[in-house]
């Protein structure tokens, strides 16, 4: 079976008339979830990265298996109120409101060399606004990569200044 087989797609969630990609058949079969970390981990050959930064809540899965595979620190970005320690915030729009999220001010040191990972690039308000956290504290973002691009949305044109890897285009 192709990577593609483990993405499963559920019609109208969580809203009528969205297409969702759900990733937990991939999370469930390791010779997938292998496949899928090691093209991720070989985008990355001669690159040489400090930290991986994972975003709440589907970018901690894949987010953790790069870091202990690059044997690197894990930073995790977070919906508001869920750490504990001084935090800076970034909001980006939605489609109806704004959403924030937070990183540890101590998680990244200047200069630091970041792959920043989400489960999915959509319209790309995430990830840019993550881009912001990381180069606020001073982390220099080396790769965004994702496990799928829904390339109809244009996400890429938000964060179009940056390297984009994803095993999965749709
Ligand atoms: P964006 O900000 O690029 O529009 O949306 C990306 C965020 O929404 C990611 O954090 C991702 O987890 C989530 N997301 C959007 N659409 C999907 C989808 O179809 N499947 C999954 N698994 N996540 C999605």
């Amino acid at each position: 079976m192709a990577l593609n087989d483990y993405i499963r797609n559920i019609q109208d969630f969580p809203k009528p008339g969205i297409n969702f990609k759900d990733i937990t058949p991939l999370l469930n079969n390791p010779e997938a979830r292998n496949e899928c970390l090691q093209l991720l981990v070989n985008s990355l050959r001669d690159k040489k990265i400090d930290k991986v930064v994972g975003v709440e809540s589907r970018g901690f899965f894949f987010g953790m298996l790069l870091a202990q595979e690059l044997n690197v620190g894990f930073v995790p970005v977070r919906k508001p109120k869920k750490l504990p320690f001084s935090v800076i915030s970034a909001s980006y729009e939605l489609e109806y409101g704004t959403d924030t999220l937070e990183i540890h001010t101590d998680a990244i040191q200047k200069g630091e060399k970041i792959l920043i990972h989400d489960d999915v690039l959509a319209t790309g308000g995430t990830a840019k606004a993550v881009a912001e956290l990381v180069e606020q504290l001073g982390g220099e973002i080396v790769q965004f990569n994702f496990l799928m691009e829904l390339a109809f949305l244009n996400g890429r044109n938000k964060i179009s200044q940056y390297k984009i890897y994803s095993p999965l285009v749709y």
